[in-house]
């Protein structure tokens, strides 16, 4: 028998996958694969190469107990891909065979409802790689996941979790109703287990993405307001807010088409590039694994199905990571997300802020 919740997400999510269907009509842009690299030519600045690989960061599957409007990669409680143990156990053979590799980043979907999930970061702890889930929260709340914070918190899993605002309207403008209360509950339960307090090893970060087709607003300020609001309200910790720029890609851009505001987000994005960002993207130093193993260049190219630049198309193909050290990377137009302002990553931003005339187009925060 499905929640209130449950039913809703489902129903959100058959609507937005109609709207998707409905907004795919013949004719429209598909991917411009040499866009970035001539956007780059054009200013004098050659394209990125990959560096030394340190994290390997792996989609298990796209089921999510969520369906939030801003998913990149589509989740949903309708979705079922999923890695199979097969996989998983050639990700762990990977993890040992290239010690370079410090991060075993894990995410979805909600990548704890994978059968698989916690093999794996036992698997990775065992070879004492740093593992990340980047957790919704609220999947701590479904049938099954009773015990989730408590295996994250033994095995010294850092937690990266979502939270868009520190203010219910915001966040349930972007996640759905009744996510805020839960996503506060579940921080006050990763508290008590220890994570976000000071001087514990328990890790705990949290995401903010902007409501809406404008930049991150500057970090540090950001994470001030967000501490003191949650502290204030709640008795949240938290250790570092991390700053993501919406990419144009997937979910986010079909709104921006619905609203006719597609042109304008990509100007806005192109318009503050940072060609300071380029030595930190992130594409750089990582490897993205979809659930059926296939290797990116990044979790972005993955929503796209833009194929790992560097050569070995799964993770059976390659043996050896170092390989692809000074290797090309594939790019395309919503890497200007990548490059906008401070930057952006799944570590967040990437310099310092502010660029020059990025405070005027930053998302502005309620009071
Ligand atoms: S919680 Fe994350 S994976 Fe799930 S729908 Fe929302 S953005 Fe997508
Ligand atoms: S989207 Fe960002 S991380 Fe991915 S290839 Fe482009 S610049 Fe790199």
């Amino acid at each position: 028998m499905k929640s209130l919740q449950q039913e809703k997400s489902l129903q959100r999510e058959k609507s937005l996958q109609r709207e998707e269907s409905e907004s795919r009509q013949p004719g429209r842009p598909h991917i411009e694969h040499a866009y970035f690299e001539d956007f780059l030519a054009a200013r004098g600045l050659a394209p990125p190469r990959r560096d030394v690989v340190r994290t390997l960061q792996l989609n298990i599957g796209l089921r999510c107990n969520l369906a939030c409007h801003h998913c990149h990669v589509e989740s949903g409680p309708d979705r079922h891909e999923a890695m199979a143990r097969h996989g998983a156990e050639r990700v762990l053979e990977l993890l040992e065979a290239n010690p370079q590799v410090e991060v075993l980043d894990i995410t979805g979907g909600a990548p704890e409802l994978n059968e698989h999930f916690r093999f794996l970061v036992r698997g990775a702890r065992a070879l004492s790689r740093r593992v990340i889930d980047r957790c919704n929260l609220t999947v701590f709340y479904e049938p099954g996941q009773e015990d989730t914070a408590k295996f994250l918190a033994e095995h010294e899993v850092e937690v990266v979790a979502s939270l868009p605002c520190y203010t219910l309207e915001n966040v349930e403008a972007q996640r759905g109703r009744g996510v805020f209360g839960r996503s506060i509950e579940a921080l006050q339960w990763l508290n008590r287990l220890g994570y976000g307090r000071a001087g514990s090893p328990l890790r705990l970060d949290l995401v903010y993405n902007p409501g809406g087709p404008h930049l991150p607003p500057e970090t540090g300020e950001l994470e001030a307001r967000y501490r003191s609001e949650l502290q204030e309200h709640f008795g949240i910790d938290f250790d570092h807010l991390i700053t993501i720029t919406n990419m144009p890609i997937k979910r986010f851009a079909h709104d921006l088409e619905r609203a006719g505001k597609e042109a304008e987000y990509m100007a806005l994005l192109a318009n503050h590039f940072n060609p300071a960002t380029l030595d930190g993207l992130m594409c750089r130093s990582m490897v993205s694994v979809d659930y059926e193993g296939r290797l990116y260049d990044c979790d972005f190219n993955q929503a796209l199905g833009i194929g790992i630049a560097a050569g070995g198309r799964t993770i059976w193909d390659v043996d050896d990571l170092s390989r692809l050290t000074g290797g090309p990377i594939a790019t395309a137009r919503h890497c200007l997300g990548c490059t906008a302002g401070a930057g952006s990553s799944c570590a967040g931003a990437l310099v310092e802020f502010p660029a020059a005339g990025t405070e005027a187009e930053a998302e502005t925060m309620p009071a």
